[in-house]
């Protein structure tokens, strides 16, 4: 039977990290990293992502601001906010939450945060720099990934990764950041052939496609460790709404050595990792080490 690798505690204690390096950051540099998250309209989901966000911000210890504008306001009056955000000394990590309404060009609004307080990582310069390999905000669900990857398989060196999916937000950072740690890297996609036959290669195998239970049992290699990254709500035969993820984790859980689950894996080291962003982000603005409790 597969370790489930349990996302939700090593996300809290990662926050627990967090908190540590703020009390440090204020009692030794008076720095109280400070995040202000942004929503624009009315998306149930997204509400409760930003509230979530926000909770998690202050019980850090951080500051959090939180702006909900109109689902018809205009680009030029985001602008305008994030403008004043990236000048505002107390704010050091600034996000946006993703989808914007159609009159807003996403684009034009990310690139518009400071590279500084882009502590989603989606800024061109930090993917840029993400992708030649140098130090950059790395987005937080790829990060969260990795880390659980490190916890359960300590050195990835060598490893073969499949990844299928290949978004910008977590397919292609997560390659990136694999490659970093010396995986043989395959990115499948939507075209991919074979696709049943592509996962069986995998040491270590990511689903981050958004097709509920896509990857059968029989597609994951003897002893490979399985990271899903799917959040996909179903209607269960019972007629009970269902979170379940890219995997059929109970088939899986037969086969790999370890999985995450859905939820309580990869969804809490997001959030997690948006703080550990903001510390970064705040300690790189002010010239101050980045505390040993949340490095590696
Ligand atoms: P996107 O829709 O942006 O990308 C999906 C990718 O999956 C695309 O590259 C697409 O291929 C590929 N794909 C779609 N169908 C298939 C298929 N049948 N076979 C192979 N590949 C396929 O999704 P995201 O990357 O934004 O999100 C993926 C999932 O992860 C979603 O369920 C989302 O909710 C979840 N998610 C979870 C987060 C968390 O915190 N845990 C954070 C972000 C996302 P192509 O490029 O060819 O179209």
């Amino acid at each position: 039977m597969a370790t489930r690798i349990n996302g939700a505690a090593f996300a809290a204690d990662l926050r627990q990290r967090i908190g540590k390096s703020v009390t440090t950051l204020i009692d030794h540099y008076d720095l109280k990293p400070g995040l202000a998250v942004v929503l624009v309209g009315e998306d149930p989901a997204s509400q409760v992502y930003v509230r979530n966000k926000g909770k998690q911000t202050v019980a850090a210890g951080m500051h959090s601001i939180e702006y909900t504008l109109s689902a018809d306001t205009s680009q030029t009056e985001l602008l305008t906010l994030i403008d004043k955000l990236n000048n505002d000394p107390a704010i050091n990590g600034i996000l946006v939450q993703l989808p914007l309404p159609s009159q807003i060009e996403e684009s034009r609004v990310i690139n518009a945060i400071s590279v500084e307080k882009d502590v989603d990582g989606f800024h061109i310069e930090n993917v840029g720099k993400l992708f030649i390999g140098e130090d950059s905000m790395v987005p937080c669900t790829p990060a969260g990934c990795v880390m659980l990857l490190k916890e359960q398989m300590g050195n990835l060196s060598g490893k073969n990764a499949v990844i299928v999916g290949r978004s910008n937000i977590v397919g292609k950072p997560v390659a990136m950041l694999l490659l970093k740690e010396h995986c043989t890297v395959t990115l499948a996609h939507s075209r991919t052939q074979h696709l049943d036959a592509v996962c069986r290669e995998a040491d270590i195998l990511i689903a981050a496609v958004g097709v509920p239970r896509l990857i059968k049992g029989d597609w994951i290699k003897p002893g490979a460790v399985v990271i899903d990254v799917g959040i996909n709500r179903i209607v269960a035969e019972d007629g009970q709404a269902q979170l379940v993820g890219d995997v059929d984790y109970a088939a899986a859980q037969s086969v790999a050595e370890a999985i995450t689950p859905v939820p309580g894996g990869v969804g809490p080291m997001t959030i997690a990792c948006l703080l550990r962003n903001t510390v970064i982000a705040a300690c790189r603005q002010n010239n101050v080490a980045i505390p040993d409790e949340i490095l590696g």
